[in-house]
Formats: C-alpha cells, sequence, structure tokens
C-alpha cells in the first residue's frame, strides 16, 4: 500500500490521517508533542465549526464528541454605537441574531486532537513524537509517497513561499486575547439556545463570545480581536492567566457592557484556558521544495492561514483534508508529482478563495453598504439568517456584500 506522511497533528492534518489510515494506507503521523501534552497544555483556538465542516467529520465517523458539544444553533451581530464608550459604557446601536439551518460546534483542540491522535494510533498508525525540521523532510521525502506538512503556522512555513498576490497584507490586522470560562450566564434575547456572538467596537476591534466542549465539560469562550495599537491590544507579555481574565472582563465592561452583564461571575476553566497572541493572514504556493530536490505538499494553514475574525481556519482545515483525500484517493497508484501536487492545491484554492476574500475584508473598516446591511439584518430576520448561514459557505457572501448594487437588490427583494 502507498506509504503517506503527514507532519502536524492538528484539525487537517489528523483529519487526512486518520481519513487515508480507513481507506489502507500506510499513514506515518509526525507530531511535535504527545496527546497527553496537548490534553494537559494552553488552548489554541475557538475553533467554531459549522455545518459542513462538521459533515466531513461525520462522514469519516470522527465526531465522537457530537453529543456532549453544545450546539449553537444561531450566530449573532451587536454594534457598539461608534464612540458611545467615551464617558461610560458603550451603547449598543445594533443587535439581532440569525438562526443557522445546521447547527456549528466548538469541541477544545485538546480534547479533539488528544482523542484522535490516540484513535489514530489505537488503529494501527505510524506516531512519531518529534518536532519535524526541514532537514528530516529531505530524507523523508525520498521513503515516502507522498510528504503532507500540516504543521499550522509554524517553522515549517518557511518552506513555502508567500503569495503576495493572495495576501494583501504583510501585518498581523488584529491582535488575540482569548479566555475559556466556566459560569457564564446565557444570553438574555434568547436563553432558549446557544449562538455564536459577535461583537462589532468600530475602529476598536470584535468580541466573539461561543460556548465550547473544555477538558472540564461545557464552558465558554470570550475573545477579543484588537486593532493593533489600539485600546485593546494589551495583552502582550501578560503572563499570569488571572490577570489576562480581569483585563478581558474590563475591556468588556466598557466596550460590550451587554455581555459583561452575563460574565460577572466567570472564572477560567484551567491554568491552560488563556491565549494571546497575531499573525499576518497569508497564502503561501503550495508546495514546498526541499534542499535534496523533494517535493512536499502544505496543507490548511500552511497554505492559507486567514485571520480568525470569521472563524473559518478550522473550518477551512476540514475542507481542506477533505479535498485532499478525494484528490488522494482519485490518483491511486499514480505518482505524486508536482502537476497533481498544484491541482490538488488549486481544487481546494476553489474554496478557499471565498474564505479569504471575506476574512479579509471583514479587518478593513466595513464600508457603507456593509454597514446598511448589518443594521437592516435588525429587522429583517431572512437577512440576518442568511448572513448567520453564510458563515457555513462563505461563497454565498458573492451574492450579497462586495458589492453595493448587489446588496440593494437583496434587501429590496425582502421588503
Ligand atoms: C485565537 C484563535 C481563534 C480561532 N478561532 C477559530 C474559530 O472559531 N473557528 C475556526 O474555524 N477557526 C478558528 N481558528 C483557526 C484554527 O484554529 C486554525 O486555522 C486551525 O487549527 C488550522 O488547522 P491546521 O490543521 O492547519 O493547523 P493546526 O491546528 O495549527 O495544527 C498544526 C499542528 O502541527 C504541530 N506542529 C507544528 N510544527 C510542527 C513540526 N515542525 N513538527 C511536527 N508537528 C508540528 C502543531 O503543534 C499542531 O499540533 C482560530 C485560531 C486562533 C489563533
Amino acid at each position: 500500500m502507498r506509504k503517506i506522511l503527514v507532519v502536524g497533528a492538528g484539525q487537517s492534518g489528523l483529519q487526512l490521517a486518520l481519513g487515508l489510515q480507513s481507506h489502507g494506507y500506510e499513514v506515518t503521523l509526525m507530531s511535535n508533542r504527545t496527546a497527553d501534552e496537548i490534553r494537559s497544555g494552553r488552548v489554541m483556538s475557538t475553533q467554531c465549526m459549522f455545518h459542513t465542516a462538521l459533515q466531513h467529520e461525520r462522514d469519516l465517523q470522527l465526531n465522537f464528541w457530537e453529543s456532549q458539544a453544545p450546539k449553537i444553533e444561531g450566530l449573532g451581530v451587536s454594534v457598539a454605537a461608534p464612540g458611545s464608550w467615551a464617558e461610560g459604557p458603550a451603547a449598543r446601536a445594533i443587535d439581532w441574531v440569525g438562526r443557522l439551518d445546521g447547527y456549528a460546534q466548538s469541541v477544545d483542540q485538546r480534547v479533539k486532537m488528544a482523542g484522535w491522535m490516540e484513535t489514530f494510533a489505537q488503529r494501527g498508525g505510524q506516531l512519531v513524537i518529534h518536532g519535524a525540521a526541514v532537514s528530516d523532510l529531505d530524507y523523508f521525502s525520498r521513503t515516502y509517497d507522498l510528504v503532507l506538512v500540516s504543521a499550522g503556522k509554524g517553522e515549517l512555513v518557511s518552506m513555502f513561499g508567500r503569495d503576495a498576490s493572495r495576501s494583501p497584507y504583510s501585518e498581523p490586522q488584529r491582535a488575540l486575547a482569548v479566555s475559556y470560562v466556566h459560569g457564564l450566564g446565557p444570553r438574555p434575547e434568547h436563553p432558549d439556545y446557544d449562538a455564536v456572538r459577535c461583537n462589532l467596537v468600530p475602529g476598536v476591534g470584535e468580541l466573539f463570545v461561543m460556548p465550547t466542549l473544555t477538558t472540564s465539560g461545557r464552558a465558554d469562550i470570550l475573545f477579543w480581536e484588537g486593532i493593533p495599537g489600539g485600546p485593546l491590544d494589551v495583552f502582550n507579555g501578560v503572563k499570569d492567566p488571572a490577570e489576562h481574565l480581569s483585563l478581558t472582563l474590563e475591556l468588556m465592561e466598557r466596550y460590550t457592557p451587554w455581555e459583561y452583564a452575563r460574565a460577572t461571575k466567570v472564572e477560567l476553566t484551567d491554568a491552560g484556558g488563556t491565549l494571546a497572541g497575531r499573525y499576518a493572514p497569508t497564502v503561501r504556493n503550495p508546495i514546498g521544495r526541499l534542499p535534496g530536490g523533494g517535493l512536499v505538499l502544505g496543507v490548511a494553514d500552511v497554505v492559507v492561514a486567514n485571520d480568525p475574525i470569521t472563524g473559518q481556519g478550522s473550518n477551512s482545515a476540514a475542507k481542506c483534508a477533505a479535498s485532499y483525500l478525494a484528490s488522494i484517493l482519485e490518483r491511486g497508484e499514480k505518482e505524486f508529482d508536482e502537476e497533481w501536487m498544484q491541482g490538488t492545491f488549486d481544487r481546494y484554492w476553489d474554496t478557499a478563495r471565498h474564505v479569504t476574500k471575506w476574512t479579509n475584508a471583514m479587518l478593513a473598516p466595513p464600508p457603507e453598504h456593509v454597514l446598511n446591511l448589518i443594521g437592516a439584518a435588525g429587522q429583517l430576520q431572512p437577512a440576518a439568517d442568511r448572513f448567520a448561514n453564510a458563515f457555513d459557505d462563505p461563497s454565498d457572501f458573492e451574492n450579497f456584500f462586495y458589492e453595493p448594487e448587489k446588496t440593494a437588490a437583496y434587501l429590496a427583494s425582502l421588503s
């Protein structure tokens, strides 16, 4: 059987490794951490995944936590009235919630990746705990039929050249600060069901609030995305998790008091329940050339890393893994040559390009027609629902989001 090496045990690498394994491929998975190290380590993401991505996991029967994880049935948007926080807590100008056709879920990657890694090994897969270097890959590219690099945003990306034509930003556009908490109250506007809440604070940043399943059961995530240099960009160098949480709450009290009101009793889930950082959204050339002449194919975040403002990276990783799996299976016994690698990426890019376009648009100040759309969704439930469901299929934004004429025509069709 064909031998495949997968480097990096995240959403894409594990989904691909387990998928290939179930089709009888001889798969080696290289991870720089053990399952226990991942499980007891720091949170890595907020990992909210929508219907299509979750379905890819179901198709491979990898939805081990589906019955325990909270079902996220809506996606809400609130907007702070610009400048209203100058004299005291911000006022809320817009507030609505769209209903998702299929529910979303967030399973802490510490739970999922550790569990999937153990499953891969139990099913006879070869798991190697080793942080791969370029020199290792040079050797392995000669001994495996295919080497897939799914190592996320780590150092191995240096093998893949940046595609400037698809990467409009060369610097990080948001400073990220995540806290996993227990004790958050329900959203009073819809106490009977869970939703991801997106709170936009114009010129300052965004707060995302969502339920998750973590190592200690159900929890909620408070996730600030701050415009660099602005008032939310204060988490750099904060080492103490308690201080990280209290900063998070102070900022909520000022900029999103309607979310703060249900957060007054929260406490961190665990000592690893906070994360801060930033990165520049980057699209890369998918094929890495090794010093010895071998080729490796980049997967998911290695080749298309978007800012988490739209909560798409894990979704994209699942879609990338499903698309690459199909391309590998269709290739049969033929060589995984450069042309095949490029074609495999291009097939995925056909989906990913919509995510990149939309995410990069959301990082910029919204144009007037987008503000109108977000405002109108408060009165037009079908617009709220459509906006929410486009998180599952961002290609739909082409129909009503980017061009003022299309937005106006869409809103007119509803009234
Ligand atoms: C703060 C934050 C919030 C986010 N929220 C969301 C969200 O709500 N929804 C969503 O869809 N996405 C979200 N994302 C994005 C999402 O987490 C990532 O896009 C997704 O995890 C990428 O999957 P991946 O398989 O490409 O890489 P990763 O999940 O990063 O996995 C890569 C793995 O490779 C390992 N590795 C690295 N280098 C090496 C090496 N040299 N050798 C061996 N192993 C190596 C790493 O340790 C890691 O385990 C968020 C990201 C951040 C930072």
